[in-house]
């Protein structure tokens, strides 16, 4: 029997008995049934897989990955499908199976003088801050994609998001997790502890992970007291370093209570008013840079304006800011949250773009704008710069739309130009080249070169030591297939 001709007998061997273990109303193997499974968001990447297996608690989880870790089958796992890199579709060659979280979807314990809950990982994120909320709590993982990607892809992408300059990136909202090694075990590390020094702090392999050292079942998640006083404002800057001069300047004023601190530069608004909403700009005038800042409180704080409209005076007469408009109401406060999440869908229908999703310390910020830009209009001059995101993170989406009316192709073709030059300098500034989308099999290739090397060869032995037949996830993050 020739090595293929056994790879595929392994592969039908697996998918013969996960759809015995799961029963065939938990197994996907209509092209049509699967096809949701095995294209990524972005559309970059289309795979191929014989079977999406559908686990509905950790013990078929295990099961699952008992057999697969056996026969020496790859797993892919699959959570919203909403991440950026192409981490959770299989590769073309149709030889892995697809293990879909969604049906483990339960929320396990909801504890609000922990301040904590456990959630199995395909809980849609949006459930389960409706969870933390529904007693009086605040789960403050927030994104974009919140109506659909799961609490497991974004332990497994340690997700950033909107409010990450006052509560951390996913990985800091963890108390404890559940996880299925490759080998079937379960690590059950799910402990709602918030002190606990016995060794090492396993949790963290699996965050950030992608899938590539073992499923994610389910995770402690820590909780806040849920906010009584938010107030949103959108004001018109001089220039990035304006913007962080007035962050710190908010940060004081407020008690250290902004929650979001978000950068947009003009030709974002001007997309968004073009290809979405001719209303969106909330401001007169034209101005080069904005932010839109949000502060809570978990108390009832009606000082809490007054304070941010004496700052923001005093941030006026130094030039600082421009101009300003705060949210008077739930309906204006969504307007302003809008603008901003249209960004990506109005660089969408502007034409190609290129994305560097990068992170400098937040006081380079300003000097990396100016650096980054430059480099790139020297290898695209007429492109339009569309460089917005979590300023108060030093995360930027240093992004470029195609010129009006210029040349998708032709624009597309210096991609790799434009992210060696860009990707350059933020190594300058000892950045990161993938701040808060992860790696995926985008950037496999860029993580060898930017990452050092015994960086490299630490992470590879730790793949080494919990997948040693590398069926997790094969050929993301670091391994060749
Ligand atoms: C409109 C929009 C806005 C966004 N905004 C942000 C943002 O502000 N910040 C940000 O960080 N990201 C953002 N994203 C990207 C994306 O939503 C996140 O990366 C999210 O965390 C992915 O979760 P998911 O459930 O969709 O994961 P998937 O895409 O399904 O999977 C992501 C990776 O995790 C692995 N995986 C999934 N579930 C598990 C599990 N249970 N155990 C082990 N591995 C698993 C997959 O194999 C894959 O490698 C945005 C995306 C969209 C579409």
């Amino acid at each position: 029997m020739t090595n293929t001709a056994d790879k595929g007998d392994r592969l039908a061997s697996a998918v013969s008995r996960i759809r015995g273990l799961l029963g065939e109303a938990n197994c996907l193997v209509e092209p049509a049934a699967v096809e949701p499974y095995v294209v990524d968001f972005r559309r970059l990447y289309h795979g191929s897989t014989p079977l999406v297996a559908l686990p509905s608690t950790t013990a078929e989880v295990s099961a699952v990955l008992a057999v697969c870790n056996e026969l020496g089958v790859g797993v892919v796992p699959h959570g919203g499908n909403t991440s950026y890199c192409g981490g959770a579709t299989p590769h073309a060659a149709g030889d892995e199976i697809v293990v879909g979280l969604r049906r483990l979807n339960r929320i396990r314990e909801l504890d609000p003088a922990n301040h904590s809950l456990v959630a199995e990982a395909g809980c849609v994120l949006a459930d389960v801050q409706r969870a933390a909320e529904s007693v009086e709590r605040l789960f403050p993982l927030a994104l974009g994609s919140e109506g659909s990607c799961q609490i497991g892809g974004n332990l497994s992408t340690n997700a950033g998001g909107l409010a990450a300059v006052k509560y951390g990136v996913a990985r800091d909202l963890v108390l404890g997790l559940e996880v299925v090694l490759a080998d079937g075990r379960v690590l059950d590390e799910l402990k709602s502890l918030r002190k606990d020094n016995t060794g090492y702090d396993l949790r963290h392999l699996f965050l950030g992970a992608e899938g590539t050292l073992g499923i994610i079942t389910a995770a402690s998640l820590k909780l806040l007291p849920r906010p009584r006083t938010i107030e949103t404002l959108f004001a018109a800057v001089a220039d990035p370093e304006a913007a962080l001069e007035l962050l710190g300047r908010l940060r004081v004023a407020s008690g250290d209570d902004v929650t979001t601190f978000e950068l947009l530069p003009r030709s974002a608004v001007e997309l968004v008013c073009e290809h979405v909403n001719p209303t969106a700009d909330p401001l007169g005038g034209t101005h080069a840079w904005y932010v839109l800042c949000e502060v809570s409180s978990a108390r009832d704080d009606p000082s809490l304006r007054a304070a941010i409209e004496l700052e923001l005076e005093r941030a006026l007469e130094a030039g600082l800011v421009i101009d300003a408009v705060f949210a008077t109401s739930g309906p204006q406060r969504e307007a302003l949250w809008r603008l901003r999440e249209s960004i990506p869908e109005a660089q969408r229908r502007a034409g190609a773009s290129l994305k560097h999703d990068v992170s400098v310390p937040v006081a380079s910020l300003p000097a990396f704008v100016a650096r980054a830009s430059a480099a790139a209009l020297a290898v695209v001059p007429d492109a339009r710069l569309v460089t917005y995101g979590h300023a108060g993170d030093g995360n930027l989406h240093f992004n470029l739309s195609v010129a009006r009316d210029g040349d998708d192709a032709l624009f597309l073709a210096r991609g790799s130009d434009v992210e060696a030059a860009v990707l350059d300098i933020v190594r300058e500034f000892r950045g990161s080249i993938s701040a808060e989308h992860g790696i995926g099999q985008l950037k496999r290739a860029q993580l060898k070169s930017y990452k050092g090397p015994v960086a490299l060869s630490v992470m590879h032995s730790i793949k080494q030591a919990l997948d040693p037949n590398g069926i997790m996830n094969p050929g993301k993050v670091l391994a060749d297939r």
